[in-house]
């Protein structure tokens, strides 16, 4: 069999669903090609990309510069394990440390390792920094939070369809409200057990939470009266997607031009995955201050591909097209405008009761229920109009296009997604 034979749709979908597992529940479109904000179905239909592989395609399809990168990178050397040093992993483990401004970075590649390895680090710094007793450090995390699909993110997650039936679940969670700083203090104050609060700064897969203006900044001076570490999951609304370089940089108003990336609301543990890479290669990172990071040591964690070569060219070159191509800016500036234009269409629409988000991560919020197939059909009609969104939590459409687009690209997609909701209220 040859990866470059050409299958139809069809058969492609026949063949996921008798050989692969039924973990995904995919919108009926067969993508064989992408580049920029563009991707093409296996008979050549070309579409608007407004998910982004969850945001891991911020830098948009196959960036040439991140490509060139890995490709050399692949034909030079791509695997040593970490037995051995290799000549490019300090080099970026020095760009991004400074980029972010941490003194250390532990590389591993997918988001929820990088959460697990968070979660460790937390726990370890819990016990030999803060004093907690063995086996006694709790961590808060949010209602509607998603990190991951591991046994132990999914033990402190809320969502049925991902924990029923994983049981037994990993102790030592304490769930409260989201945007909610009366409960993240009452809970500090409730229990001197606490190591840290693990936050994502707006909720992605809860459907485009938002957070209030104070919210993470109150959360984190809190964190820093109890002495708890403030944990910021930037894995979706990192690397330029809201509009800053991390959604942590809050209102720093910055005329992000001149945005130095360093975060006004610093968490003491930053995580990252998805568009670390550009969505080239599987690339995540935990960051972190030296007082923290080096309660790790040889033995402590961990991971056979974590920090591999491929990744760390991957992973400079992928911040190099943030910084090159200004896309934090563009992500502010286009969302402000997609924003703009659908506020000002969601009064003639009464399939739509809101729009919210920050810079290029943002949802239209159906006026249905959970549990009605409206804002399903509605993406087969704009797939079928192409552009390609996803429903998140049934009643909402996330959409989060690659941060390369440009503004006419945008109102482009902004007419799309206008005249296919006309067309889908008029024939309801
Ligand atoms: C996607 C995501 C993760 C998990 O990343 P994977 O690479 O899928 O393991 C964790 N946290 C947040 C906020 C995410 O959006």
């Amino acid at each position: 069999m040859s990866v470059l034979e050409k299958i139809s749709s069809k058969d492609a979908i026949a063949l996921e669903e008798k050989h692969g597992a039924h973990n995904y529940h995919p919108l009926p479109v067969v993508l064989s090609k992408g580049e920029g904000v563009h991707v093409w179905d296996a008979e050549g239909k070309k579409y608007y990309d407004f998910l982004s592989a969850y945001s891991a395609v911020n830098q948009g399809h196959c960036h040439p510069k991140i490509v060139d990168a890995m490709v050399l990178q692949a034909k030079t050397l791509s695997l040593t394990s970490r037995a051995f040093y290799n000549d490019v992993l300090g080099k970026y483990e020095k760009y991004a440390t400074e980029t972010f401004g941490f003194d250390k970075l532990l590389p591993m590649n997918t988001g929820a390792e990088a959460v697990e390895t968070a979660l460790k680090i937390c726990r370890k710094w819990a016990y030999e920094k803060k004093g907690i007793a063995e086996n006694s450090a709790q961590i808060i995390v949010c209602e509607n939070n998603f990190h991951g699909r591991t046994t132990t993110i999914i033990s402190f997650s809320n969502d049925a369809v991902a924990r029923k039936n994983f049981g037994p679940y990993t102790e030592g969670f304490i769930r409260i409200e989201y945007d909610n700083v009366v409960a993240l203090e009452k809970t500090l104050r409730e229990n001197e057990n606490v190591a840290g609060f693990l936050v994502e700064p707006i909720q992605g897969e809860a459907g485009v939470y938002v957070p209030s203006d104070n919210y993470l900044k109150e959360a984190k001076a809190l964190c820093e009266k109890y002495n708890v570490l403030f944990i910021a999951d930037e894995v979706q609304t990192g690397i330029a997607r809201t509009g800053r370089l991390l959604a942590t940089c809050g209102n720093c108003s910055c005329p992000d031009k001149h945005c130095s990336g360093i975060p006004e609301v610093k968490p003491d543990i930053l995580i990252l995955g998805k568009a670390l890479s550009g969505g080239a290669y599987p690339v995540s990172a935990v960051l972190a201050n030296n007082a923290i990071m080096d309660v790790i040591r040889p033995g402590n964690h961990g991971s056979t591909f974590g920090g591999n070569p491929i990744a760390a060219v991957v992973a400079i070159a992928a911040l190099e097209v943030v910084k090159d191509e200004q896309l934090a800016q563009n992500a502010f500036e286009l969302g402000e405008l997609f924003r703009a234009e659908l506020n000002a269409f969601i009064p003639t629409c009464s399939l739509v009761n809101a729009v919210r988000g920050k810079g290029l991560l943002n949802a239209i919020l159906i006026n249905d229920t959970e549990e009605s197939s409206t804002a399903w059909d509605i993406c087969m009609a704009l797939k079928e109009n192409g552009l390609l969104a996803k429903p998140t939590h049934g009643n909402i459409i996330r959409f989060a296009p690659p941060l390369v687009m440009t503004k006419d690209q945008l109102l482009d997609c902004v007419r799309i997604i206008k005249t296919t909701l006309e067309a889908f209220e008029k024939q309801k």
